[in-house]
C-alpha cells in the first residue's frame, strides 16, 4: 500500500525498514529521540545543486537569497561556506545531506501554539549566514557541508522518515535554513503532498523574493530576533537588525505561523530600555498575539567567560513585554518557575500546562480556552 501520495510512493517494506532506522515518536524524552549515524565509512555526500536566486554582477556572481548578497568569483566559497561558482554559476553544496537529523518534540523549537506536543522530524546542513559569537551550534553552523559528516538524504527520504518516525512535521533548524534554501524549498514541497508540515527555525535573516516564495510551503516559523539595536547586531551575530524585522512581517503576512526567541545575554541584549523598546515595536507592528520566547544564555562558543542570564533579568523581560502588550510570552532554558505555560489573557486559566518540551495538559478545545477565548495558533 503506497502511504504518500503524488510524486513519491513509501512501500509497506520501506516503510518496515525505515520504521527500524528511526523508530515510533513517542513524546516522553525531552531529548532527541534517536540521532542516526551514517554507516561507518560512509563517504560525505557533496550535495551540489544549482543554486536558486543567483544573478551575473559586474564583478562575479552574486546571490540573492539574503542581505549579505555575496559576490562570488571562481571557486570561491560564500560567507555561508555552503556555496561556491563552478564555471561561471553558483552551486549550493548543501543539498540532500545533512549532518543533522532527529527527531524532536515541537516544543524544543520552540514552538508552543503549534501542534502542541507532536513530534518533528529535524534536519540541518553545516553553513550559516551570520556568525554569532554565542552560537550554540557553532560546530556545525561555521563549517562547511565538505567538513561535516553527512547523511546522504535527498527530499523524499527526508519525508519518508518523517512519515515513518509519526511526526506531523519537518523542522529545517540547528543551524540556518536559509543557507540551504534549495534543499528546504524542495523538502518542503514534497511535505506538503505527503500530508506533512513544514517548520523553518530560523534567524529571519533573508531577502524579500526568496522568503515570499518559500513561505508558500511553509506552516509554522520560529525567528530569533536577537537584539532591538543594530550595532549589536552588527558587533554580536554579524548582521543587521532591519531584514529581520521585515522578515517577521512577511512570515506573518504570508499567513505562517509564527512565534518569536529572544536570548538575553549579559552584557549584550540585556538592557532594559532595549528590551521594553524591542517589545513596543513588535506590540505595535501587530505582534502582541504572537508568542515571544525569551530564552536564557549559557555560556557558549566565544561567550564561554560570561555567565547564565540571571533568573531575575528573565522575569522582568516577561513582565516589560506584558505590560507592553504582548499576550503570550515565555520563558525558555528555565523549568521549573511555570513560565512556560500559557495563560488565558482574558479569564487568566492555566490553558496549556508544560513540563520543560512535555505538555502535562492541553485544555483548549477547538482553538478556545473554557471561557470562550480564541488562543491563537495551530492546535489540531
Ligand atoms: S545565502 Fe549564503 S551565499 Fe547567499 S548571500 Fe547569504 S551568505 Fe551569501
Amino acid at each position: 500500500m503506497s502511504l504518500v501520495n503524488k510524486g513519491m510512493k513509501i512501500t509497506r517494506r520501506t516503510f518496515a525498514r525505515q520504521g527500524s532506522l528511526v523508530m515510533a515518536a513517542g513524546m516522553a524524552a525531552p531529548v532527541p529521540l534517536v540521532a542516526m549515524k551514517p554507516a561507518s565509512g560512509e563517504k560525505p555526500a557533496t550535495g551540489e545543486r544549482l543554486a536558486m536566486f543567483q544573478e551575473q554582477g559586474a564583478r562575479g556572481v552574486v546571490c540573492l537569497i539574503c542581505p549579505n548578497e555575496c559576490t562570488l568569483k571562481e571557486g570561491e566559497l560564500s560567507d555561508c561556506r555552503n556555496r561556491i561558482v563552478r564555471k561561471s554559476k553558483l552551486y549550493t553544496m548543501a543539498f540532500g545531506n545533512p549532518c543533522a537529523a532527529n527527531v524532536d518534540p515541537v516544543e524544543k523549537k520552540p514552538l508552543y501554539h503549534f501542534l502542541p506536543g507532536s513530534a518533528t522530524f529535524s534536519i540541518a546542513t553545516a553553513g550559516c549566514n551570520l556568525a554569532c559569537l554565542n552560537c550554540q551550534n557553532w560546530t556545525i553552523s561555521q563549517s562547511s557541508p565538505d567538513k561535516t559528516k553527512n547523511y546522504d538524504m535527498p527530499p523524499e527520504n527526508v519525508v519518508e522518515r518523517a512519515i515513518a518516525a509519526n511526526c506531523r512535521s519537518i523542522a529545517y533548524t540547528y543551524s540556518e535554513p536559509v543557507t540551504f534554501y534549495e534543499y528546504v524549498y524542495e523538502t518542503s514541497k514534497l511535505a506538503h503532498d505527503a500530508g506533512i508540515k513544514n517548520i523553518m527555525v530560523s534567524n529571519g535573516y533573508i531577502n524579500r523574493e526568496p522568503l515570499k516564495q518559500l513561505c508558500r510551503h511553509l506552516d509554522a516559523a520560529n525567528i530569533d530576533l536577537k537584539s532591538f539595536s543594530d550595532s549589536t547586531y552588527l558587533k554580536l551575530n554579524g548582521g543587521k537588525l532591519q531584514p529581520v524585522l521585515d522578515a517577521l512581517k512577511i512570515y506573518r503576512d504570508e499567513g505562517v505561523w509564527l512565534e518569536i526567541t529572544n536570548l538575553i545575554v549579559p552584557g549584550w541584549t540585556d538592557k532594559p530600555d532595549e528590551i521594553k523598546q524591542m517589545c513596543g515595536w513588535l506590540a505595535s507592528n501587530g505582534f502582541a498575539d504572537t508568542p515571544l520566547h525569551f530564552s536564557r544564555f549559557q555560556p557558549q562558543y566565544k561567550l564561554e567567560h560570561l555567565p547564565p542570564t540571571p533568573a531575575g533579568i528573565l522575569t522582568r523581560a516577561a513582565e516589560t513585554a506584558r505590560s507592553e502588550g504582548l499576550k503570550y510570552v515565555y520563558i525558555g532554558n528555565m523549568p521549573g518557575a511555570g513560565v512556560e505555560d500559557t495563560i488565558c489573557p482574558k479569564c487568566k486559566q492555566k490553558v496549556v500546562d508544560r513540563s520543560g518540551y512535555r505538555i502535562v495538559t492541553n485544555n483548549i478545545h477547538k482553538g478556545c480556552c473554557i471561557c470562550g477565548t480564541a488562543i491563537p495558533g495551530v492546535w489540531s
